[in-house]
């Protein structure tokens, strides 16, 4: 049976900050944005600014801080984000981001003789490298199979029949390729996404980890304009997105 490849990254907002005004200080804001709110919020208690003396707006407030550079604030937002279709190379290329948490789909528990493979962009439209590449994943996944079949004939002895399929999944799945499917829920604050954005959507990350990056920054800018409004999308000379940021600091 032919591969189905899996040609784009499917991504879905799970949460974003709301916040809960103190009643006991008395402020304003003119945005009805939780997180662009929490973000004033904080910045302004630093001089105790509640009264808005320079008369800023939040959008105009916070864009002070990009460009002056002071990231800490925007800290205290957060996302949360399913990201799904990826391969496992690129989830390695994710998870080289410190300062996000991490839960991913274990390889070690789930069986894998179905697993769908992702398509390299670069391989896109070309019949002859898709070919290449799936004789490989359609041989992996054979390998798994024989290997996950032998090994639990080996571990018989052990009673408990789901470390018995822990113990062969965690060695077979050794065989399988970079391209294999994974998904991963992934939180960060909005300095994390910043940075991340910064660096992924860029014209020399990799074309899968950029259409993350690119999906990611779309969404967080309906979510929160003040804060990655500032990134510009274009499109490169391959035809594929990229982006780049307005302000300098990180
Ligand atoms: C185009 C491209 C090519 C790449 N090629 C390679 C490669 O060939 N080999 C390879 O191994 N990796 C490669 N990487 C990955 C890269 O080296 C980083 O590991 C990855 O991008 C994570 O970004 P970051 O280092 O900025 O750290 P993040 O973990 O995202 O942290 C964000 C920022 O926090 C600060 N920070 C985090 N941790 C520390 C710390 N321990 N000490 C001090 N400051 C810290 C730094 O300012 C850092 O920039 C590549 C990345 C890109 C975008």
């Amino acid at each position: 049976m032919a591969e189905a490849w899996i040609h784009e990254p499917r991504v879905t907002l799970l949460a974003v900050t709301q916040f809960t005004p103190p009643s006991h200080i008395e402020w304003e804001t003119d945005t009805d944005n939780p997180a662009q709110q929490l973000i004033e919020f904080a910045g302004r208690l630093c001089y105790r600014s509640f009264h808005n003396p320079s008369g800023r707006a939040n959008a105009e407030y916070i864009g002070h801080l990009l460009a002056q550079g002071h990231l800490s604030v925007i800290e205290h937002a957060s996302a949360s984000f399913l990201i799904e279709g990826i391969s496992r190379s690129c989830s390695h290329e994710i998870v080289r981001h410190r300062h996000f948490s991490y839960s991913q789909v274990s390889q070690r528990f789930v069986n894998e003789a179905e697993a769908r493979m992702v398509l390299p962009p670069a391989l896109e439209g070309d019949p002859e490298a898709q070919a290449i590449a799936e004789s490989v994943t359609r041989a992996s996944k054979e390998a798994y199979a024989r290997l996950v079949e032998r090994l639990r004939a080996r571990y018989a002895h052990v009673d408990d029949p789901s470390l018995r399929r822990k113990l062969a999944r965690q060695a077979a799945r050794s065989v399988l390729p970079n391209a294999t499917e994974t998904a991963l829920v992934m939180t960060g604050n909005f300095r994390a996404w910043r940075h991340f954005v910064r660096m992924r959507a860029s014209e020399h990350a990799e074309a899968e980890i950029r259409r993350v990056a690119i999906a990611v920054l779309k969404i967080l800018q309906e979510q929160a304009p003040a804060v990655f409004g500032d990134f510009t999308i274009r499109r490169h000379d391959d035809g594929s997105e990229v982006a780049e940021p307005g302000y300098a600091y990180e």
